[in-house]
């Protein structure tokens, strides 16, 4: 079946809008109220079009498309509406684009450029409302912004069932509130920002931290849970700002939750809390006992190699679902040809108070599935004793707090020695006879397999000293692209630190062994051509959807 729309032929299904029909086509309806993972509205009125045998223009969202319809976006009483439209939501509107979180990513600002005017009749005095009230932790409301669409109060209805939003008052008094007693505050409350086509609703976080032309936005992945949320990471000067949903109707839909956004990315930019520098223990400890020093990455390397060379070493090896299956893989390599060693463990973080039926799972790493996948074992109440028992003299640790399990104390470990490539100081690393640090997840390519079994890919947001530059790259190639660095990227602070497969291989290196694989996506297609189901696979068939393992 199909309609007409501006003189093309258009195919929908029934059941269908003329809008939806338009939007499959890449036709341009305008929309504010209209999203397609809620109910429909239609109160906004921008979508009006003219469909030939209706006495009047009709709203394309909420009008079913119809075999044969013949549908006109463009013509002169479509612009006329749109036009008045336009002048009519700018009546009270404050035009304070110049201080709004939203311009450059507004709805209302494309729209005023495409469907408005140009100038306003009205010489009036604008109603002004409230412009700062805190609906609940993380989102603030500007009430002279709002157009009133009902996007929000639909959102925590319908998606986060939480019930939280109404209209109230009518005309241009309309405002929303929450119900009395209650706050916008559920695990999903910050959804409400983007789905907001204009700048009413924003971030207690982000609010007047940056304009957004002046930020680069990297697709990645959620490393909060086994659901792998698509994200979006916004960076300025090269700190991450703020962290938005990527549309994957596969994963996440439209959404994430509040702690995924928030929780994810401020050790990313915490000096304090990150390793900047490797460190070893001093040979000679002094007489307050052992003590750590900075070194160059040469000397590092040199100390652990020498570490693994030592006699009778019996090492524990512990690998991390919270690292990509690039390093995983690396490290399984390196301790199975290297080492000889077979087993490798990972500590599970299962939290079920956290896990919903909405987005959140209880495991809290996005890749135990690739490390599953790997042959990795849970970390279990026998090797643990083992290691107190002193089966085990050695820990070789990748991405992981090994103080944090239940049953370890900080004395059984002391006696210890260990390798341990971290991103950030834990109990244990002051007990490390090497720390190695660790790119996190926002500065690296990688992938990790979600609880869905679907591959899904990493790319750097933040740039470090010495990163790797994959072929056609975004917002590296750019930098190749343009000659000379782009400000986005190469301002403010950059860490020390490298991805734990670049790490492993100079160990190798520096033991004899050369591996073979010189960057992030050649570790990845050698580790698929390792398993039947994945040879072939490679960072292009991943895509921005991510590969869903068969
Ligand atoms: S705050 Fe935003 S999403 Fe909510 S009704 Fe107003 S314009 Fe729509
Ligand atoms: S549901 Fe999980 S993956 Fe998604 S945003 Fe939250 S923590 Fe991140």
């Amino acid at each position: 079946m199909h309609i007409i729309i501006d003189g093309q032929k258009v195919e929908f299904k029934k059941g269908e809008t003329i809008l939806q029909a338009a939007m499959h086509a890449g036709i341009d309806i305008p929309h504010f109220c209209y999203h397609p993972a809620l109910s429909i509205a239609g109160n906004c009125r921008i979508c009006l079009v003219e469909v030939e045998n209706m006495p009047k223009l009709v709203i394309a969202c909420a009008t079913l498309a119809e075999k044969d319809m013949v549908v006109k976006t463009k013509s002169p009483a479509v612009i006329e509406a749109q036009n008045a439209i336009m002048e009519f939501i700018l009546i009270n509107h404050p035009l304070d684009c110049p201080i709004c979180d939203e311009a450059g990513e507004c709805k209302l600002q494309d729209y005023a450029y495409k469907y408005g005017k140009g100038y306003s009749r009205f010489d009036e005095e604008k109603v002004i409302k409230d412009k700062r009230i805190p609906l609940g932790p993380n989102v603030l409301f500007d009430a002279e912004r709002c157009i009133s669409c009902s996007r929000c109060i639909r959102y925590c209805d319908e998606i986060s069932k939480s019930h939280e939003l109404t209209f109230v008052n009518r005309g241009e008094k309309v405002t929303i509130e929450t119900y009395p007693g209650k706050q916008l505050d559920n695990p999903y409350s910050m959804n409400v920002i983007e789905i907001c086509p204009v700048g009413a609703l924003t971030s207690r976080h982000f609010r007047f931290r940056a304009r957004v032309w002046d930020m680069s936005f990297t697709d990645s992945i959620c490393p909060g849970c086994a659901r792998g949320c698509n994200t979006i990471i916004g960076v300025r000067n090269n700190e991450i700002l703020r962290i938005e949903p990527r549309e994957n109707l596969e994963v996440n839909q439209y959404w994430l939750c509040d702690y995924g956004r928030l929780n994810t990315f401020k050790f990313v930019n915490d000096i304090n809390l990150r390793i900047d520098s490797p460190v070893i223990l001093k040979d000679e400890p002094d007489s307050n006992g052992k003590e750590q020093i900075e070194v160059d990455w040469n000397k590092a390397i040199d100390k652990a190699a020498n570490l693994l060379k030592t006699e009778n070493i019996k090492p524990l090896i512990i690998g991390s679902a919270i690292s990509t299956l690039e390093d995983n893989y690396a490290l399984k390599k390196f301790v199975n040809t290297i080492l000889g060693v077979n087993d490798i463990y990972y500590i599970p973080h299962i939290d079920e108070s956290f896990g919903d039926d909405i987005l959140r799972k209880s495991d809290k790493t996005p890749n135990s599935k690739g490390v599953e996948l790997l042959g990795f074992k849970k970390i279990n109440n026998k090797t643990i004793k083992d290691l107190t028992a002193g089966k085990y003299n050695f820990l070789f640790i990748l991405n992981e707090d090994i103080s944090a399990i239940e049953g370890l104390s900080e004395i059984q470990l002391q006696n210890i020695k260990s390798i341990q490539l971290l991103s950030t100081r834990n109990n244990f690393s002051k007990e490390a006879d090497v720390i190695l640090p660790l790119s996190t997840y926002a500065e690296i390519n990688g992938t990790y397999i979600n609880f869905q079994n679907r591959i899904q890919r990493l790319r750097p947001a933040v740039t470090t000293i010495g990163q790797e530059r994959l072929p056609g790259e975004f917002s590296m190639s750019r930098l190749d692209k343009f000659g000379a660095p782009n400000d986005r990227w190469t301002h403010g602070k950059k860490f020390n630190c490298k991805p734990g497969w670049k790490i492993i291989k100079q160990i190798a290196k520096e033991l004899g062994i050369e591996f073979e694989f010189e960057n992030s996506e050649e570790v990845f297609i050698e580790f698929c051509n390792s398993i039947k189901s994945l040879k072939g696979l490679d960072y292009d068939t991943i895509g921005t959807q991510g590969y869903k393992i068969k």
